[in-house]
């Protein structure tokens, strides 16, 4: 089994050919697919598309990329979103961004808000970080929160990722890993068992090495799951059962 547990179908990018993008993964052994939520006019494209595929789960959040200035409205729809809406398995993405424009203050505002929401639910999230992991987990400590989830596109060193595990979230691991410029985190990822990671594409961002400049789509997440098979020299099945499994497990699914 193989599970690409963060590509955004959703988007654009997909909407042309979306039944040839599943059925290419499916065809080498991806067996579901996690679309996390992002913007509130893309949790209606995400049921419709789950609708249509049983092998796509979701989640629904704000992303900090895309607060826009009607995100306390949109935050009232997500609460709403969750009760009339009950696949979702998790709420994301959600995070801080140290790039993107978004005031700081917003977006600490908006992630603490969406955190303190699953924690009410008791949902795992989704978590996006760029050069922002001591925030997020100083957030994560302020609201207490403590049901778990992924750490997507996780890069970092050891002590980062442990305080993670700590709390209960698996790291999610993607094309990243496949360049070796990625030397710490390729590093921290051999000093951590294989039950502390999921793998994703992160489609349609994200290139593999030496798929650069083409879209990315879940059918290479085989690439991810070789590159781990070698970093970690575990066998192939193993790296893709229990990550898979992993994935099951933290989102508390069968
Ligand atoms: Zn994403």
């Amino acid at each position: 089994m193989l599970i690409d547990s963060h590509c955004h179908l959703d988007l654009p990018d997909f909407s042309h050919d979306l039944a040839h993008v599943v059925s290419k993964a499916q065809g080498v052994g991806v067996q579901r697919m996690h679309i996390p939520g992002t913007t509130r006019a893309g949790w209606e494209r995400q049921i419709g598309i789950a609708k249509h595929y049983p092998c796509i789960d979701y989640s629904f959040g704000l992303h900090p990329f895309f607060l826009n200035e009607h995100w306390k409205c949109d935050l009232k729809t997500l609460e709403n979103q969750f009760s009339s809406v009950h696949q979702a398995c998790a709420l994301g993405e959600i995070g801080l961004d140290k790039v993107c424009s978004v005031p700081w203050l917003e977006q600490v505002s908006a992630f603490e808000r969406q955190l303190a929401l699953a924690k009410e639910l008791r949902l795992p999230v989704i978590l996006h970080h760029r050069k922002t992991h001591d925030s997020i987990m100083a957030s994560v400590k302020r609201i207490q929160f403590h049901y778990g989830g992924i750490v997507h596109g996780f890069s970092g060193s050891i002590e980062v990722a442990k305080a993670y595990i700590d709390r209960g979230f698996v790291l999610g691991i993607g094309g990243t890993i496949t360049y070796d410029r990625a030397v710490k985190t390729r590093n921290t990822l051999r000093q951590l068992p294989l039950s502390t990671m999921v793998l994703e594409t992160d489609s349609p961002d994200m290139p593999m090495k030496g798929l650069q400049g083409i879209r990315n789509e879940p059918v290479n997440i085989v690439h991810v799951a070789d590159c781990l098979s070698e970093l970690l020299n575990e066998d192939l099945l193993t790296i893709k059962n229990t990550t898979s499994n992993n994935y099951l497990r933290v989102l508390g699914l069968k």
